[in-house]
């Protein structure tokens, strides 16, 4: 189960969660700064911005590690990943058209080919040493890439009738944590609305 809590808030707002840890409730020794995206939003006619500010996400000190754990695993894979499939690809290029003397359009079709299968491999090898982490950790299962271990925060822009040169966000977290989601839509009056 997860619930979703939205809440209305300007850019840069500081932005209150209960002290406690979001993902096991414990209470909160440290918290993790989630950057979250505004993308063109209209101040007036001419004027479009486009900025990200942090949140920061309360969690307990295991909790932190291993959303810190996670975010690691995920940027090392990405460039070793990216670096030996670039590396492959020169080598096979130089392979099809050196040694196999491959030339012309049957060289770029021969390329194409095996640029999608690394990238399919790299997918692969990604998602087996996510298994294997998960393994260890099975709380990986509950993390989130556009946030951290048990929230997902959405951002949209929202501009008010009467002041729609006033624009405001409308934040909406996501936690697989319900009580943490009922506590947090406490502290800013409103509701938690749980999903599947
Ligand atoms: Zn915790």
């Amino acid at each position: 189960m997860a619930s979703d809590v939205t809440i209305r808030c300007r850019p840069h707002d500081h932005i209150a969660f209960p002290s406690l840890c979001c993902y096991c409730l414990e209470p909160a020794t440290t918290t993790h700064a989630m950057l979250v995206r505004v993308r063109n939003m209209r101040t007036d006619a001419h004027t479009k911005l486009s900025f990200a500010f942090p949140v920061k996400v309360p969690y307990c000190e295991t909790h932190k590690q291993q959303t810190e754990l996670f975010s690691r695993y995920r940027l090392i894979a990405i460039i070793t990943l990216s670096a030996i499939a670039i590396v492959l690809a020169i080598i096979l290029d130089i392979m099809f058209s050196r040694i196999l003397q491959v030339n012309g359009l049957m060289l770029w079709c021969v390329n194409i080919l095996s640029w999608v299968l690394l990238g399919a491999g790299g997918v692969g090898v990604y998602q087996l040493g996510r298994k294997l982490l998960q393994r260890r950790h099975p709380t990986l299962a509950d993390y989130s890439y556009s946030g951290g271990l048990g929230v997902t925060p959405s951002l949209k822009v929202v501009y008010p009738q009467g002041v729609p040169h006033e624009p405001q966000l409308s934040l909406t977290f996501t936690f697989r944590n319900d009580d943490f989601a009922r506590y947090m839509a406490a502290l800013h009056n409103t509701e938690a609305r749980a999903i599947n």
